[in-house]
């Protein structure tokens, strides 16, 4: 489940306590770890740094991959889908050189789920756009063109993730992400004018098309 597309999902979950954190899995970027392709966190880490230092979060982080193809490394997107089609066999994971990484990305998919369930995670934070982490928006096909173009749709690890039941939301989910505070933080007071990703000009205009 995504759960900036079904928020029922989250009014559903437990209120953690500093006893009993909630059990969160993150990518490794958005924890500050200099997991990007470029060796970077691409900026990523200051930014929700709070909420993670809360008493009431467990926060495993993971790269899926790095575990599978090292850091610094090439850029890996998916060609004819998302990661649901690349874990169905219709779609593949290549780089900007044109080599197939599509078996390296699913085994980094499975050390990644198999992180989660070491953490019994209980929700998934994840990089959107990445075509490991997406949950939002990957880019469709190679990204490093002149026009990069995008599909609705999620990374392989992501994939992987939610069909083992597991809800995600992305960085870029502002609405989903302030409940979640409020969630875990009853002091936190949440803003009625935040959007979540898919409710954003930029969505709309990029996918007139309703996208499940
Ligand atoms: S694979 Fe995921 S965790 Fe790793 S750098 Fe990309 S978005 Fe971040």
């Amino acid at each position: 489940m995504r759960l900036p597309h079904d928020p029922t999902t989250l009014a559903r979950f437990r209120a953690p306590s500093a006893e009993e954190p909630l059990r969160l899995l993150i990518s490794g970027c958005l924890a500050g770890r200099p997991c990007g392709v470029n060796g970077s966190d691409y900026g990523l880490g200051a930014r929700l740094a709070g909420l993670l230092a809360l008493p009431t979060v467990s926060v495993a982080a993971f790269c899926p991959e790095d575990q599978a193809l090292g850091t610094p490394r090439t850029m890996p997107d998916i060609h004819g889908g998302d990661g649901h089609d690349v874990l169905d066999g219709r779609a593949r994971v290549i780089d900007e050189h044109g080599v197939d990484l599509t078996d390296q990305m699913i085994a980094g998919a499975r050390a990644m789920l198999d992180a989660a369930r070491v953490h019994r995670a209980e929700l998934a934070l994840l990089t959107d756009m990445s075509a490991a982490c997406g949950s939002q928006v990957i880019s469709a096909g190679c990204r490093l063109v002149a026009e990069r173009r995008f599909t609705a749709g999620v990374g392989v690890a992501t994939a992987l993730l939610l069909r083992d039941g597991i809800p995600v939301l992305s960085q870029r989910d502002e609405k989903t992400l302030s409940r979640l505070r409020e969630l875990i933080e009853p002091s936190h007071r949440h803003d009625p004018a935040l959007l979540d990703y898919h409710e954003t000009p930029w969505y709309l205009e990029t996918f007139p098309t309703p996208v499940e």
